[in-house]
Order: C-alpha cells, then sequence, then structure tokens
C-alpha cells in the first residue's frame, strides 16, 4: 500500500486512522453481521451511529441546546438555495461577495427575492476580505450571508461583519471543525462534508431552533425545508448513512488529537511553514493579502505559467496530489485541512526549495 500526500481542495484527505477503522468495520460493523452501508437506518445499530455522531458534534463545537444539528445531502450547493428559501421572510438577504462559492449563493438567492452584494472582494481577484464593519446593510434583511473560508482564492473571515443586529448565514465547508467557533454569533452554519469532514454528498446545517418553522417561501419542496429534517432527527427519509458514519469517526478522531483549540495550534503551525516559506521564496508567491490568509487553502504562483504547469508535473511525480490551482485561478493551491500531516506540508516545501534552487533563483 503506498498512500500520496492528497493537497485536494475537495473531496479531500482524510485520517488514516478513520479509513483504517472504516475498513475493517467494513464486512461486519460491531457483530452486526453487515456494513453500515447495508444496514436500515431505522435499526438500532444505526440510530447509535447517528446520535453519537451528533453528540460528539455538539460537545468539538460547544454547540448550545437551541440549535439543531441536521445531517442533509445535496452538498453545501443544495443549501444556497435552502437557506433562501427557509429565511426569507421578507424576500430580502444581504451577501457578502468573497469568491466563486459566495457568487453561487448569491445568484442562487435571487431565484427567491431581492439578494443584495453589500461588499465584494471581485475588484482585485478575491484576494482579499473586504472591510465589513460598516456595511449598507438592509433594514429588512432576513440575513446577512458569508463564506467564511473561501476554498478557491485562499481567504478566510477572521473578523465576522458586523450584520447591524440581522442574523449571520456561513457557508463553512472549507473550515468546518478547523478551529472553534462561537456558534451563537451565527442564526445558521453550513458545511459540506467533503473538505474537512468526510465524503461528499453529506452536508452538515446547525440552526437556530426559532428559525425553523412552516412559514417558508411558497412552493418550497418538502425536502428543502429544515423543519421535515429537524422534526425527524435528519431521518425523514434515508439518509446518507455512510457519510455520516465516517464523519461520525472524524469527529472522534478529532476529540482524540484534542478537540478543536488543539486542532486550531496544529492547523497554525502547519500553515505557518508554507507561508513563511513563500514569504522568503523568490520564485514562489502567495496569492492572498497577509491578514486574510486562510489556514486551511493556500494558492501561490511563480508567475510563469509554463513554470507552475512544469511545477504540478513533478510535484506529482514526487508523490504530491492535487496541487494544480482551481481552473479559475491557475498556478498551485496546497489545500492543507484537519487531516495533512505536517510531514506532508514539510516535504512539500523541501520539495519546492529543491525546485527553486533547479531553476535558478
Ligand atoms: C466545495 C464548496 C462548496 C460546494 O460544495 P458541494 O458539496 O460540491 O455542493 C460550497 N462552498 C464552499 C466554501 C466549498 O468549499
Amino acid at each position: 500500500m503506498s498512500r500520496v500526500y492528497n493537497f485536494s481542495a475537495g473531496p479531500a484527505t482524510l485520517p488514516e486512522e478513520v479509513l483504517a477503522e472504516a475498513a475493517q468495520e467494513m464486512l461486519d460493523y460491531k457483530g452486526t453481521g453487515m456494513s453500515v452501508m447495508e444496514m436500515s437506518h431505522r435499526s438500532k445499530a444505526y440510530q447509535s451511529i447517528i446520535d453519537t455522531a451528533e453528540a460528539d458534534l455538539r460537545e468539538l463545537l460547544n454547540i448550545p441546546e437551541n440549535y439543531k444539528v441536521l445531517f442533509l445531502q445535496g452538498g453545501a450547493s443544495q443549501q444556497f438555495a435552502m437557506v433562501p428559501m427557509n429565511l426569507m421572510k421578507n424576500k430580502v438577504a444581504d451577501y457578502i461577495v468573497t469568491g466563486q462559492w459566495a457568487k453561487k449563493a448569491f445568484s442562487e438567492a435571487k431565484l427567491y427575492g431581492t439578494a443584495n452584494a453589500v461588499a465584494s472582494s471581485a475588484d482585485k481577484t478575491f484576494s482579499y476580505i473586504p472591510d465589513c464593519s460598516d456595511l449598507p446593510i438592509d433594514e429588512n434583511a432576513d440575513y446577512v450571508y458569508i463564506c467564511e473560508n473561501n476554498t478557491i482564492y485562499g481567504t478566510k473571515f477572521w473578523k465576522l461583519p458586523n450584520t447591524k443586529g440581522k442574523l449571520l448565514v456561513a457557508d463553512q465547508s472549507s473550515c468546518f471543525l478547523s478551529e472553534p467557533v462561537d456558534v451563537t454569533k451565527y442564526g445558521l452554519i453550513f458545511a459540506g462534508a467533503q473538505k474537512n469532514v468526510g465524503p461528499a454528498g453529506t452536508v452538515i446545517v446547525i440552526i437556530r431552533e426559532d428559525l425553523i418553522s412552516e412559514d417558508v417561501l411558497e412552493g418550497t419542496p418538502t425536502m428543502l425545508r429544515y423543519k421535515t429534517h429537524a422534526d425527524a432527527g435528519s431521518l425523514y427519509n434515508t439518509p446518507p448513512t455512510y457519510g455520516i458514519y465516517i464523519c461520525g469517526k472524524v469527529f472522534q478522531w478529532l476529540k482524540r488529537q484534542g478537540g478543536l483549540a488543539a486542532m486550531k495550534e496544529y492547523n497554525e503551525k502547519k500553515a505557518k511553514i508554507l507561508y513563511d516559506f513563500l514569504d522568503q521564496s523568490k520564485l514562489f508567491k502567495g496569492t492572498v493579502v497577509k491578514e486574510d490568509r486562510s489556514l486551511m487553502n493556500v494558492p501561490f504562483i511563480t508567475g510563469d505559467a509554463d513554470l507552475d504547469a512544469q511545477f504540478v508535473k513533478e510535484s506529482k511525480e514526487a508523490g504530491f496530489e492535487n496541487l494544480k490551482g482551481h481552473r479559475t485561478v491557475g498556478g498551485m493551491r496546497a489545500s492543507i485541512y484537519n487531516a495533512m500531516p505536517i510531514e506532508g506540508v514539510e516535504k512539500l516545501v523541501a520539495f519546492m526549495d529543491a525546485f527553486e534552487k533547479k531553476n535558478g533563483r
């Protein structure tokens, strides 16, 4: 068996321990004589899996009693529609546009009401987070929306926007569980699992209870109402059973690592190795302004498209996978989520250093 260092932005690397445990339980989950994949979602064994996953997530994030945790399907993108369908009571919402995912969410919201772009960093290819201390928040806005970590551009909101009392909704897909979060500052958080916690398709929603109601936009399908899933404990229909099981294993792994404060410390240490190298390099350059840099996604360039391509090719041959930047940005991007070991980043930096010397800088 040979494992590569996988720097993919998503689906992304998962802890080896988790994969090994899942492999071990594949044919016979804890004496049930079947795989979790083959198990009724109404069975006692499965109920225990989903209950444990929720309890562990609540413990990790310190989720208050008045918030519901939902395990849903459709990926993060389905939330781009579910959020407005369920929360746009006045049919107005304010969006902060800091990249592709925020832009997609913003466009989707326009299908259901008035969506205002109250701030944007499009003027400098989304390489920074705009000042959000005094935004022109609409007085009728039902919520203010952010994409908290911009997977493609490598920026992160280190300070939440001043929403002037309006509800904050955050797409945390690519920073979920990478650090402690004060859940009470949000009305709703969602995260697609495949960046930092599990298999694609599963999406986790954390929503304040008073936002869950029958009062949704006309025509909202049953499956797209938060109430449907909240009332049924995420078991209204067959949930993504195997995905939730793997997420649960990742939650347990995170607890064994010491929880989210320990994770944050590890992630900072890991990212610093790469950023410190980029800051002194004469060949490679980070593309994001320093104060808004993400700990999870690190885009960088050489400034020469041919050399970028050569780097991606040679790094792949050396066992570093998926370093090619997003097709809309070019260059390179190293995604260094929770499960990327520090050795992976150290070895990548050593490889970059050697590449730089070989290419005459
Ligand atoms: C990947 C990603 C998405 C899209 O996730 P899907 O599960 O493919 O719908 C949305 N938002 C962010 C921040 C992402 O990183």
